[in-house]
């Protein structure tokens, strides 16, 4: 199983060290991508890739987060760097800065012919209508997707990925399982925003590719070769 999104990289984490040793002992992760908020923890991401096998980095400043976009042309492109993100809208924070930066990003992705993994709070349309104005020529992923079906529906369309998280396994979770019932397979990826919104990456991984089995009707072997493929089409590089 590949994790899509996780941030061992975070300066949240009190023990860094061990929580990487820990995933690394875990066996049927096989793929971990850290992603990056700020330079600071997009060069933590990188350095983190460049120690362990495992790991595979982004770069890439929040919508929430402070820094300079070009700070980012700073950080070492390694083969191992396999996105830009993650990059977005949120509702907290000034949005004019924030959609500067976001076009900024899908500019730097586009030149570095990397796709990008789109952090949107309740901001999915204003995402699609900044598309429009430019577009990520290697494709999108909208990480931890806040469940909408037209939206969900426009974004197949594009080629985009919808990724699932944690909130998929929890009982109001509705309107996600109806979208992933929706949404073909081969456009859906899963993640697990380690240390975030699970903090048990052995148990809460496995509820989350369960429900997604249970929702398509896959056998085990299937869905994990069918999610890989997916990440694997998406970041070219993994
Ligand atoms: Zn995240």
């Amino acid at each position: 199983m590949i994790d899509t999104h996780a941030h061992f990289n975070s300066k949240d984490l009190k023990n860094l060290r061990d929580e990487i040793i820990r995933v690394n002992n875990i066996n049927h992760l096989n793929k971990v991508i850290n992603i990056g908020l700020d330079y600071e923890t997009s060069k933590e991401a990188i350095e983190i890739s460049e120690r362990e096998p495992k790991f595979y980095a982004t770069i890439g400043i929040h919508p929430l987060h402070n820094g300079n976009i070009e700070d980012l042309l700073k950080l070492r492109i390694t083969d191992k760097v396999v996105a830009i993100g993650e990059i977005g809208l949120d509702t907290d924070g000034d949005f004019l800065l924030q959609r500067e930066r976001f076009i900024k990003q899908i500019e730097l992705a586009n030149f570095l012919e990397l796709p990008i993994i789109i952090h949107s709070k309740n901001s999915n349309e204003r995402v699609l209508k900044i598309f429009k104005y430019v577009y990520p020529l290697y494709g999108f992923v909208f990480h931890c997707f806040q469940p909408d079906i037209d939206i969900a529906k426009e974004i197949v369309k594009l080629g985009g990925y919808l990724s699932f998280a944690t909130p998929i396994t929890r009982v109001n979770a509705k309107k996600s399982l109806e979208v992933i019932k929706l949404t073909p397979i081969e456009n859906i990826l899963i993640e697990l925003d380690y240390p975030y919104m699970s903090m048990n990456p052995i148990n809460d991984g496995k509820q989350v590719f369960n429900r997604i089995k249970e929702l398509k009707g896959y056998s085990h072997e299937n869905l994990e070769s069918q999610l890989d493929e997916n990440a694997k089409r998406l970041f070219r590089k993994l």
